[in-house]
């Protein structure tokens, strides 16, 4: 079914109802103010509301068929948002607001630990982190009994400890990465974290 974004209609509304948003594209008949998609309460009272056939009528075939997939389409888009998250930590995304480039280290750690881990990262003790070995290919070292392998190469981090293993599905990092990389230069950590977050395919995160 074609779909066609409905005509304005004498039925229409000149502007948002009082106290819905001012946003047209938020309503599924944006051009009538009509049906409005901004919460999961008024997407499904919209979905009643436009099974009603007396409702209905009052568009063509291919404009229901335009309302249909606006209200169906938010409909699945609050469903994914409800869902429980079963395994752990989402992995780190870009904010919306900025490019990856833009992002400084202290933003890349907040998403890779989230606010908690890198407040405990940068608590450990600096005389728990080493450093031993730092080539174009190879960064590694230890923070506390733990070791750190960084593989540029073939783009692989190897860790031991429990949170890394329970997260590192999911391309997250635990306190100790985060300590690493906070001992590490600016920016070969900066580069790197940029790297992971633009190519989080191609990178393995992995223990022993
Ligand atoms: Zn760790």
């Amino acid at each position: 079914m074609t779909k066609k974004r409905p005509a304005r209609k004498p039925f229409g509304r000149d502007g948002p109802p009082k106290g819905y948003p001012k946003d047209q594209s938020l309503y599924a008949d944006p051009e009538n103010w009509r049906y409005p998609l901004h919460t999961s309460w008024n997407t499904k009272a919209a979905r009643r509301y436009f099974d009603e056939w007396s409702n209905r009528a009052k568009y063509t075939e291919e404009e229901r068929a335009y309302i249909d997939w606006r209200i169906n389409e938010a409909l699945e888009r609050f469903e994914q948002h409800s869902k429980p998250r079963v395994t752990g930590r989402p992995p780190p995304r870009p904010p919306s607001r900025k490019t990856v480039g833009e992002l400084s280290l202290e933003e890349l750690l907040k998403l890779f630990l989230g606010g908690a881990r890198l407040k405990r990262a940068e608590e450990i003790d600096n005389s728990l982190a080493v450093i031993s070995e730092k080539s174009q290919h190879r960064i590694s070292g230890r923070i506390k009994e733990y070791q750190v392998q960084i593989d540029l190469e073939n783009h692989t981090i190897l860790h031991d400890c429990q949170d890394w293993r329970k997260n590192m599905q999911s391309k997250n990092m635990c306190k100790h990465l985060g300590k690493f990389l906070l001992i590490l230069d600016k920016n070969t950590a900066t580069d790197l974290l940029r790297n992971i977050l633009n190519n989080p395919d191609e990178w393995t995160f992995t223990a022993p």
